[in-house]
């Protein structure tokens, strides 16, 4: 099983990668630091996580003690246009595209740099059928972000689905002996999906990562889709007015 996608541009993206998005100032080095103790070649950030510079100081401590090699890392930030221009990124993605805009944005007159991955929320109660289907057929790869159901978002409800103790989950995990979230994270990787669970756990970081060692099968491939009910943790309902707000389209 890879442990990489092949991207549009013939770089190879690693499948699993550590989401930063909450982990806070004063842990996220430390997490970063043990994410690519246990292998981890990826590393999803945001300026407006703002705690960019932290994740760099992870890395940068990992590389001078010879850890890792810059190039053998894929880092991934968000706005980014003129950086490719100057050549100091190397691909553009885009995220929270639904498939009219992302026909728009390729449809544009001129376009310069086309997405190499589209980054969504994903996992068995928002499966995007459609949607990874489609940035396929693009030759868009998709990025699955809240893979575990983001059960730490700010606007959690009472009464939310918990993605992590769905019994059908914690059954098809003890039968292959691994954790909910292994078996979670494994749903991507089976469907060529890249996949960057957060944690700032020593242990579940390494624990997350430990999912090449099992295969799901057809029949619970389908069952882990047979869940899905377009349920988002992450709604963006404060932008549901703007004219560009993505999730009114079916996908
Ligand atoms: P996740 O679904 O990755 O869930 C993270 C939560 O799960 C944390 O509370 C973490 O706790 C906990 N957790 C991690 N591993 C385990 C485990 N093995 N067992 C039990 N609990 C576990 O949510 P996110 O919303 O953070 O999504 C992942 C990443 O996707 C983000 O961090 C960010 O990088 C990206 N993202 C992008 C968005 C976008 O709009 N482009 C939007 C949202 C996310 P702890 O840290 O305490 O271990």
């Amino acid at each position: 099983m890879a442990t990489f996608v092949k991207l549009s541009t013939k770089a190879k993206m690693p499948i699993v990668g550590l989401g930063t998005w909450r982990s806070p100032p004063g842990k996220v080095k430390e997490a970063v630091k043990a994410a690519i103790d246990a292998g981890y070649c990826h590393i999803d950030c945001a300026y407006v996580y703002q705690n960019e510079n932290e994740v760099g100081e992870g890395i940068q401590e990992k590389i001078k003690e010879k850890a890792v090699k810059r190039e053998d890392l894929f880092i991934v930030s968000k706005g980014m246009e003129e950086l490719v221009d100057q050549g100091l990124v190397k691909a553009l993605g885009i995220s929270n595209f639904n498939h009219f805009q992302i026909e728009r944005l390729l449809n544009k007159p001129g376009l310069k740099h086309k997405p190499v991955t589209n980054q969504v929320e994903c996992h068995p109660y928002l499966t995007q059928e459609k949607l990874i289907q489609y940035c396929h057929s693009k030759g868009i790869t998709v990025t699955a972000y809240s893979p575990l159901g983001s059960p730490d978002r700010p606007q959690a409800k009472p009464g939310d689905p918990v993605i992590l103790e769905i019994p059908k989950i914690k059954e098809i995990a003890a039968k292959h002996k691994k954790t909910a979230a292994q078996v979670l994270i494994r749903f991507h990787i089976q469907r060529n999906v890249v996949v960057i669970p957060k944690s700032v756990t020593p242990s579940r970081i390494e624990e997350n990562i430990q999912v090449f060692d099992f295969q799901l099968s057809d029949e619970e491939m389908a069952t882990i889709l047979s869940f899905n009910r377009n349920w988002r943790a992450c709604n963006l309902f404060a932008a549901s007015h703007s004219e560009d707000f993505p999730f009114h389209a079916e996908y």
